[in-house]
């Protein structure tokens, strides 16, 4: 495997440290208070972070095929099965984990109460909806068919459809509530369509098949040599071109919030009625990432949280730049192997299935944020009603892609499951690109966390599988 020496580990953590700085410094001495920058201009600033971005989605598609099936056909179909096993029932646990962690927080803390809203000022009168229980049963019925996509070829590009039924109509068409929106709520709305099909992949889909593919692969025997040595080559191929594109990260990561901190409104009085909200949700991800997630790691993986979140910065400094958990994929495979020493046919199979399933950080900003918006509401939830917040938002983090703001429109699924108009999304907006950023990281983070913690639980078995490699069958 190509690997970065380690003093050139540490020059591109330090310059993409100073990418943080620097793109912090840049917006804002180019923000100016009239908010004068148009759309083309802000997009020229924008321009080498986008390429960034751009390049890092490019090589998802190969990493994740090459990795997963040359990970999975080079270990027997049971040690496949216990990876598989230990990795969803992980993901579920740590997920269901936030998701309490939110809800309590946010009963205790009661934000919606801090500052008496008027909620029509801000969404137009609130069109009252009814519980809607079957929407999140179609949306799991819409998982489940992602997971099949009926051609390879356009689950490449066309991302699963999952809540597309749910915002059927549910969105917020009424004139005079559009008129109330901003710019760029109106824009975010328009773009809500395009976000959930076809911004990105189905890459839920992809990861199935590949598993499916891996696995049969290794039950074949020797004729499945020729496809494991093409994917081997492949998966070597992507990792060097991602060992070359990561030089580019410290420019890209400045141009990112360069024009993120131009393009910010002044969030002066949102920021205000928004303060509780944020607290919330800052201290739910900060006891889910800086203690549940390092408690899991020292019990269960045995290993030291910090060093091995400094082996994992350049992945979290990426995810806090380009909110994307998919993006980010190729970087947290390089960093949990090359600097954290984790097996590749865990990190290989756990990572991208966790950039896909586990979103801890989006599923905790989802509990918090609709039972946030029933208290701005004044409607009081039930037992039962605060039960379903937790399953449709762990169902909602499930579905949510890996991709910029994703987890505010599946959030929508939770606010109808509790009978709350959709519209009320926009009552969170104003903040949510920053707070995006930081559920990304904690994303990306339990996915690091995982796959430390499915590598330990199932050494014995890795132990017992020795490292296949398809070049000795054939004397390649
Ligand atoms: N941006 C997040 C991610 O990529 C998803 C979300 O919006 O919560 O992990």
């Amino acid at each position: 495997m190509v690997k970065i020496a380690k003093e050139n580990v540490l020059l591109l953590l330090t310059g993409e440290l100073f990418g943080v700085v620097a793109g912090v410094i840049m917006g804002v001495s180019l923000r100016d208070s009239d908010n004068k920058w148009s759309k083309r201009h802000l997009s020229y600033l924008r321009l080498p972070g986008d390429l960034f971005v751009q390049m890092l989605k490019m090589l998802i598609l190969p990493l994740i095929m090459s990795s997963i099936i040359s990970s999975l056909s080079s270990v027997d179909s049971k040690t496949a099965g216990k990876l598989g096993a230990i990795s969803l029932l992980y993901y579920f646990l740590t997920t269901m984990v936030a998701v309490t962690t939110g809800i309590i927080l946010v009963m205790l803390i009661q934000p919606g109460k801090w500052m008496v809203t008027n909620i029509e000022e801000v969404v137009g009168e609130a069109n009252k909806a009814a519980p809607c229980i079957s929407n999140a049963i179609d949306t799991i019925l819409d998982l489940a068919k992602a997971l099949f996509p009926e051609n390879l070829v356009e689950a490449t590009f066309r991302s699963q459809k999952v809540c597309m039924k749910f915002l059927n109509g549910t969105m917020p068409v009424d004139a005079d509530i559009v008129l109330k929106m901003t710019t760029e709520q109106r824009a975010f709305l328009e773009e809500v369509p395009e976000k959930i099909t076809s911004d990105g992949m189905n890459i839920l889909g992809l990861v199935m098949f590949s598993v499916a593919f891996g696995i049969t692969i290794s039950w074949i025997g020797d004729e499945g040599i020729p496809l494991k040595l093409f994917f081997k080559s492949l998966e070597t191929t992507s990792m060097k071109l991602i060992s070359l594109v990561i030089w580019y990260s410290p420019i890209g990561i400045t141009f990112l919030i360069a024009a993120q901190i131009v393009a910010m409104k002044d969030p002066g009085k949102e920021l205000q009625r928004l303060m509780g909200y944020m607290i919330t949700v800052l201290l739910g991800l900060a006891i889910h990432g800086l203690v549940v997630l390092p408690l899991l790691m020292i019990t269960l993986a045995r290993r030291n949280p910090i060093s091995y979140v400094a082996g994992m910065a350049q992945a979290l400094l990426t995810a806090l730049a380009t909110s994307s958990s998919s993006a980010t994929l190729p970087l947290s495979i390089k960093c949990a192997e090359e600097n954290n020493g984790v097996d590749p046919r865990v990190t290989r199979f756990v990572l991208p299935l966790g950039a896909t399933i586990n979103m801890d950080g989006t599923a905790l900003y989802e509990a918090v944020a609709a039972i946030y918006i029933s208290q701005c509401v004044g409607q009081d939830l039930s037992i039962g009603q605060v039960i379903l917040v937790s399953l449709t938002a762990t169902l909602a983090s499930i579905g949510a892609a890996g991709i910029p703001q994703a987890g505010i429109v599946t959030m929508i699924m939770v606010l109808i499951a509790i009978g709350l108009p959709s519209n009320l999304f926009i009552l969170i907006f104003p903040v949510d690109f920053f707070l995006d950023r930081i559920r990304t990281t904690v994303n990306v983070h339990g996915d690091a966390i995982g796959a430390a913690v499915v590598g330990k639980l199932c050494e014995g078995y890795l132990k017992k599988t020795p490292v296949d490699d398809p070049r000795q069958a054939t004397g390649y």
